[in-house]
């Protein structure tokens, strides 16, 4: 029987290490601000910004929000994140995704400082995780890897498995495990065999968005288990991984509880980590 991982007490001993670096960016101050940017009458966003507002108030960094109407054009929403690049007093931007449909033409991948893009969407700060450099990766593959090491697991030489290639979660924690030197092995929708491949992984990253997609017998006994999926169901919120393979896995992320607190805590670390570049 494995042990499940509580998110939530990762995440607050994140938040435990920033409340330490906001404070002293405060004594010089500088007060990390976080920029919100919601469209039209989006509820899940309000209620994502709302729970990120809580959070960052706790260890005193600002979260502003700034409601952009439902029609607003692509470039007028390029001109307001370019207002929000121009603020020396903003250090993260966040844009509500997934966009409206009339907004995807926006590029806000080339449009967004990336010294202020925290969630890591940039082509920018994708070609700094390429390359291993220092910058923003997305904060779900972030909190990923903050898992892991929270949970004390060396993941040099092994064989980690990444369930889904999607920008924000599957392709850059792939990345990050290789800078980490896993060996990686990344499937997706088309891979063949995909349960004969889990069962060679050491640490499973499952981010398919397909409920229960990974079952007690795709696994090795002791495998490493992080579920990223989050998915609303009837039965409520479900991850991607059946909760028996706990029974299997040495260490596995539960969900709720999991990945998501964490991913929350993080992205706040990348608005401490360019204030404290402001105030340099
Ligand atoms: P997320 O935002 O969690 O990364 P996306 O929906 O953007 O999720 O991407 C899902 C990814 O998971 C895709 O890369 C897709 O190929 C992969 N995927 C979805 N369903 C399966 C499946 N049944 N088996 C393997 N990979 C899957």
């Amino acid at each position: 029987m494995g042990t499940l991982v509580d998110g939530r007490a990762v995440a607050a001993g994140v938040m435990e290490g920033l409340a330490v670096r906001v404070q002293r960016l405060h004594d010089r101050g500088c007060v990390p601000q976080l920029a919100f940017v919601l469209i039209g009458e989006s509820g899940p966003a309000r209620v994502y910004a709302g729970r990120l507002e809580r959070l960052a108030t706790t260890v005193g960094i600002d979260v502003s929000r700034l409601q952009l109407p439902a029609d607003v054009t692509v470039s007028g929403l390029e001109r307001q994140v370019g207002a929000l690049n121009a603020d020396w007093a903003v250090d993260g931007i966040l844009v509500q995704m997934p966009l409206p449909p009339h907004l995807v033409g926006a590029h806000l991948s080339s449009v967004i400082d990336p010294h202020k893009d925290v969630d890591g969407i940039t082509v920018s700060n994708a070609g700094k995780l390429y390359l291993g450099l220092p910058g923003h990766p997305p904060s779900t593959a972030r909190a990923i890897l903050e898992i892991i090491d929270f949970a004390g697991i060396e993941i040099a030489g092994q064989h980690a498995i990444v369930i889904g290639r999607s920008n924000v979660v599957g392709h850059p924690v792939a990345e990050l495990l290789l800078n980490r030197h896993a060996t990686v092995t990344i499937t997706h929708r088309r891979t063949r065999d995909l349960f004969c491949l889990c069962r060679q992984a050491d640490v499973l990253v499952v981010a398919a968005g397909a409920p229960g997609l990974i079952t007690p017998d795709a696994l090795k006994s002791g495998v490493v288990i992080v579920d990223a999926g989050i998915n609303v169901t009837e039965h409520g919120v479900v991850g991607d991984v059946d909760p028996r393979c706990v029974e299997v896995a040495s260490v596995m992320t539960p969900v709720p509880g999991g990945v998501g607190p964490v991913t929350n805590a993080v992205l706040l670390v990348g608005v401490v980590e360019s204030a404290e570049t402001r105030d340099a």
